[in-house]
């Protein structure tokens, strides 16, 4: 049976339940009293699916400001990323927003990027509108699911979502690769490389 390696890393504000969502994916279990992160802990899991084992290799990053620096270790050669907010802070949304653009600005140009609200069960404290986080993601061509690692709600959706076989992960990766080239080719224009036909055009109308 074939093997894939999928490198996957986890990023966002302390305390959203980032080590809760890969704790309950690889033991399914939940612990109230899960001790914080120091730098990053690694952890694998491997899942069936029809003739293939894709094997999720799991960097769980600590969220705090000290270990900022030490992130692109981790979304370097990662073929995806998770990027979790709480959806009773607001302001860890805004940390998943900055999160955004460094990985666009520093990952892997083909990276895939999920975005999962957490603490989905604490509904009647909810500060982060379900239909907000969905079109913020939509915009920037993310998965989007909300998830409670608490109750086991879309936690192995999450994963599934970012593994080769997925329709999303397909779309996603072929809209950043369009993206990409667009870009490449708007750079060759703006260093006047190409077209040279264009600007002679405009000035022979003159
Ligand atoms: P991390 O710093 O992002 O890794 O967050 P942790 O996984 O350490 O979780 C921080 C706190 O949030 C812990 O007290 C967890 O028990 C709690 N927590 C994590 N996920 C959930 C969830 O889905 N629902 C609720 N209610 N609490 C959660
Ligand atoms: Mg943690």
């Amino acid at each position: 049976m074939a093997l894939r390696e999928l490198k996957v890393c986890l990023l966002g504000d302390t305390g959203v339940g980032k080590s809760s969502i890969v704790w309950r994916f690889v033991e399914d279990s939940f612990d109230p009293n899960i001790n914080p992160t120091i730098g990053a802990s690694f952890m694998t899991k491997t899942v069936q699916y029809q003739n293939e084992l894709h094997k999720f290799l799991i960097w769980d990053t600590a969220g705090q400001e000290r270990f900022r620096a030490l992130a692109p270790m981790y979304y370097r050669g990662s073929a995806a990323a998770i990027i979790v907010y709480d959806i009773t802070k607001e302001e860890t949304f805004s940390t998943l927003k900055n999160w955004v653009k460094e990985l666009r600005q520093h990952g892997p140009p083909n990276i895939v990027v999920a975005i999962a609200g957490n603490k989905c069960d604490l509904i009647d404290v909810r500060e982060v509108m379900e239909r907000d986080a969905k079109d913020y993601a939509d915009s920037i061509h993310a998965i989007f699911v909300e998830t409670s690692a608490k109750n086991a709600i879309n936690i192995n959706e999450l994963f599934i979502e970012i593994s080769p076989h997925s329709v999303r992960w397909k779309q996603i990766r072929e809209r950043r690769l369009k993206k990409l080239a667009l870009k490449t080719e708007k750079g060759a224009i703006s260093q006047g490389i190409w077209p040279i036909s264009r600007s002679k055009g405009q000035g022979a109308s003159r």
